[in-house]
Formats: C-alpha cells, structure tokens, sequence
C-alpha cells in the first residue's frame, strides 16, 4: 500500500484506491468507506477515467468574460499574472475576457478554483432550463461527485 495525500480530506497515510461514481480516486483508509469498493487492479492508478455524469451537462456560464475579469481585477491580478496562473497565453485570457473565445470545461474549472467563482453551470438532460427540470437538479445538486469537487478546490 502507498502513502500520500487522500484525495479526498487531503489527510497524508495509506491510500486505499476507490472508484466512486466512475471516478478513481486515492484516498485515506477512512474515506474508503464511501467508496463502493477497492479496486485491486494496479494497472492504471495515474489514469483517471472520465467522469461520467449520466445525463448532466455542464455549461460554461453566459457572462464569464464579465465575471472573470472582475473577480481577476478584485483580486488586483493583471490578466498576465493570472494567464501565468493557470499556464494559458495572456491573449487567450484576454480573448475569454472578451468572450470571444469560450474557454473549455477543465480551464473553466480551473477559472473559477484561482478565482473563487462559478463559471460552469450544469444543465438538466434536453438542456430545458424550466420549472419541471428543477426538481431533477436538486436531487443532482450534492453528489459525492460534487463533495469530491469541493474538497479539492478547497485544497487549491
Ligand atoms: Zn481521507
């Protein structure tokens, strides 16, 4: 068994591989317990595999050259200092400020962890933002999947 930081508390010791919601992850002897079973595979531990998220789509958020470019300009960062962050061109950062380009999912993600703010949104299956989908969100709204999220953006 390996050592290191569980991916889910971010505690150091043994780490247990887990598969939780498509996704491996390493994690400590106790948060093991919300996995559905170890994997005994040692074959692709670096590997993660997609996360599937059934019929959930995540969307960019309509003003997001709006909203990063405030939340980088409260942070007092130039949009240099912030392309630096996140190892993207400054003229690709200054293209999604100006929302001429729409950035993908994974710099969207990374976007809102440096920042602090949400940029992606999910959408319901059929992309119907209506009353009748709302329920359905709720019941999406707290997955383990997100809880893992969580715990790793707090850590960043
Ligand atoms: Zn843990």
């Amino acid at each position: 068994m390996e050592e290191g930081e569980c991916e889910l508390c971010g505690r150091f010791g043994k780490l247990v591989e887990i598969e939780i919601e498509g996704s491996t992850l390493l994690v400590c002897e106790r948060c093991a317990a919300f996995g559905e079973k170890p994997k005994q595979t040692g074959l692709k531990s670096a590997q993660k595999p997609a996360v599937s998220e059934r019929e959930i789509v995540e969307e960019v958020v309509e003003n997001y050259g709006e909203r990063i470019r405030k939340a980088r300009e409260a942070k007092g960062m130039t949009q240099e200092e912030l392309a630096a962050k996140l190892q993207i061109r400054a003229s690709l950062l200054a293209k999604i400020e100006r929302e001429e380009m729409m950035p993908e999912i994974p710099l969207a993600r990374k976007l809102e962890r440096a920042l602090g703010i949400k940029l992606v949104e999910r959408v319901g299956e059929g992309g119907v933002e209506g009353e009748a989908e709302s329920k359905d969100k709720n019941s999406y709204s707290m997955t383990l999947g997100d809880l893992i999220k969580l715990k790793k953006m707090d850590r960043e």
